[in-house]
């Protein structure tokens, strides 16, 4: 245990001895010969002259002291199906999978996308291709044929693996027709398909094309395929931003600079011990997936739980049915889907025996008060932990570091800046560095990005560079694009995206501090608020609420009287520069597909603007209840 204040100016201050001792937690097969070269900013180079690879210090490296302890536990209750892969039952599998993928002419440097559902031939395929020092992208297996299509075609893979079907809720959702159409779609056509056949739905196999997994495999029992040494800047994968405020941008990671990241922060961060058990509950398909599904509690020796399925099936208890059976010890999910979980009897929460779990990790999008303390007190006080990031950085850069000094969690609030992150506060208008307590600014980070952050733009430097790096004036930093402050103790609160702050007569106000007060009336179970574009204040927050009773709400005067103590609320705690023009009642509000809410949408209908781009769109009949509510 030391001091947390320390350990992070040093890792400032003193980084290169900082990252060179973190580097020790991974194995190398050619020692870096420098720590970080940042002789070209914007664009940083970690532990360079190094060789590694992901897989061996994901799995291989475990063979000696844990072969037969579990490594990957996979559980559907979508098919019913519960197995457990030791560490060496995984290492069989993937160097199978990679024989497999060398059979199909993938080298290193090559890409493969993987559009599959959570099962856990995907980890294979994400081991197996690192493995190889081939680069995989993979696609949430949620999205339909257009996404699908633009991320072919901008990750230009030489192969696919997929999968017949996914099934969600107990229906059957059939990937391949989905694969077939965005395939037809795209400019780029891969050189193969490689098919699982989880016998869910039929399809025809495109002839010459598409190559049976399970066929492959028997030819592969005994595969040996040892790991290729990649130099530590060689990509190791891209993945596309949740396209929340617009295009997705493709993320570049590198090789070494993940995988030390990445080992850090399983003591640092999550306080994860090798034998022990993480269950994170996002999915392959998002950074948190990617990171602490798959990368992160394998490195750190840890099994890890891939779960197919709702939470809320068969049961509301399901996840902690799974935290008792397998002893899971750390947790991570998001707060959308805490949200899910709070219309459900909160007798679940206590029906099983949680005695192993030490805490709850939520990221993703701003985890309000109500919720927090829900869940915190539904698990009888154990920590509940916001920690904040975003696709392009790959771990967290605001949390509480319990594995480096115990600090206590303020409801609201992901914590202070982690290790290896500067993060400064920048007037978006001046450039200028705000350093005293409540101010509010633009998240920024001083380069270089720490190791495990985005190298570049998928195939777009100049994108990087525009798109980061040259918002705020007169400085080369990098931009969140959160608005945030930062109170006495060093703790930040997320106020919203930079694009989400409005304009009331002169006072910038971000959406998320008046969502949170919307939030604590007890009737309101969820709220959006967008600005909206105004004659005479230039912009009026508008809010779009979820009631928790509903039954009262069937007439007008009822919405309006509700509609009116949430305006109270607003005006006692804000004041009334932030009271919203109008709080309209919806029962779903139109999110991404993983869980964020499309503000951007919301905004543009309620400007009766066209919402544009809406392929990352959850539920599109979300969107409509808004646009009827506009209409009156
Ligand atoms: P795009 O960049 O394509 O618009 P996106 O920003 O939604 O999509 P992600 O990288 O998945 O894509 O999300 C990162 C963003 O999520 C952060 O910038 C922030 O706005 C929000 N976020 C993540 N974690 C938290 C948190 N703990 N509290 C508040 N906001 C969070
Ligand atoms: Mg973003």
């Amino acid at each position: 245990m030391g001091n947390f204040a320390d350990f992070h100016a040093r890792s400032i201050q003193d980084r290169d001895a900082f990252w060179a001792e973190q580097a020790q937690l991974v194995d190398w097969k050619v020692k870096p010969q420098q720590i970080c070269d940042y002789s070209k900013p914007p664009f940083a180079k970690w532990f360079v002259g190094g060789e590694t690879n992901l897989c061996h210090n994901a799995v291989d490296r475990h063979l000696a002291e844990r072969a037969d302890q579990p490594a990957l536990i996979f559980v559907s209750t979508e098919t019913d199906h519960e197995k457990t892969y030791t560490y060496r039952e995984l290492h069989a599998e993937v160097q199978r999978m990679a024989a497999i993928l060398q059979d199909l002419g993938v080298v290193k440097g090559d890409r493969v996308l993987i559009y599959m559902p959570m099962i856990a031939e995907a980890a294979f395929a994400m081991l197996a291709c690192v493995r190889l020092g081939a680069v995989h992208s993979v696609v949430f297996g949620g999205f339909a044929s257009h996404s699908l299509a633009t991320r072919i075609e901008d990750a230009s893979p030489k192969v696919i693996i997929s999968a017949d079907a996914g099934s969600r809720g107990g229906k059957v959702v059939a990937y391949k027709p989905l694969l077939d159409e965005a395939i037809a779609l795209s400019a780029h056509k891969p050189a193969k398909v490689l098919m699982v056949d989880r016998h869910l739905a039929d399809f025809t196999p495109a002839a010459g094309r598409d190559v049976d997994y399970a066929t492959e495999r028997a030819k592969h029992m005994d595969a040996l395929v040892p790991c290729v040494w990649v130099e530590s800047t060689h990509p190791s994968y891209t993945l596309y931003t949740s396209g929340t405020t617009g295009k997705p941008k493709g993320v570049q990671r590198d090789t070494g600079g993940y995988t030390v990241a990445l080992a850090a922060s399983m003591p640092y961060v999550f306080e994860g011990k090798p034998g022990g058990t993480f269950f994170c509950t996002s999915d392959i398909g998002w950074v948190v997936g990617h990171s602490y599904i798959i990368y992160g509690p394998l490195i750190g020796g840890m099994a890890t739980i891939l779960y197919e399925g709702l939470p809320i099936r068969p049961d509301g208890g399901i996840w902690w049915r799974l935290v008792e059976r397998y002893k899971v010890n750390v947790m991570f999910s998001a707060p959308t889907a805490i949200r899910v979980l709070k219309k459900q009897d909160p007798a679940l929460l206590t029906k099983y025996d949680l005695s192993s779990l030490q805490a709850l990790f939520l990221a993703g999008e701003p985890l309000d008060e109500p919720t927090a303390k829900w869940i915190s007190e539904g698990l009888n006080g154990k920590a509940i932990i916001d920690n904040y990031w975003q696709t392009e950085t790959g771990w967290p850069i605001l949390s509480i570091c319990n594995g480096v000094e115990k600090a206590p969690s303020k409801f609201g609030s992901p914590g202070k800046a982690i290790y290896g992150y500067n993060v400064k506060l920048v007037d978006d208008q001046t450039g200028e560095e705000l350093t005293g307590a409540n101010q509010k600014g633009v998240l920024t980070i001083d380069g270089p990005l720490p190791p495990g952050n985005l190298q570049t733009i998928w195939g777009d430097d100049e994108r990087f560079v525009k798109t980061y790096w040259k918002t705020v004036p007169g400085k080369l930093v990098y931009s969140t694009f959160d608005w945030a402050v930062r109170d006495e103790d060093g703790y930040f609160f997320i106020l919203g995206r930079t694009d989400d702050v409005i304009n009331v007569a002169g006072h910038r106000l971000g959406t998320r501090e008046i969502e949170e007060s919307i939030s604590s009336h007890p009737n309101i179970a969820e709220v959006a608020v967008v600005g909206v574009a105004d004659p005479l204040k230039g912009q009026v927050a508008m809010a779009f609420a979820i009631a928790k009773d509903t039954s009262g709400l069937t007439d007008a005067t009822a919405r309006l009287k509700l509609e009116g103590e949430v305006m109270k609320v607003v005006d006692t705690q804000l004041g009334a520069v932030a009271r919203p023009s109008r709080v309209f009642f919806v029962t779903a509000l139109p999110k991404t597909r993983s869980g964020k809410l499309l503000r951007r949408a919301i905004q543009a209908v309620a400007e009766g603007r066209d919402p544009g781009d809406l392929t990352t769109m959850d539920d599109p009949a979300a969107l409509q209840q808004i646009v009827e509510q506009i209409k009156g």
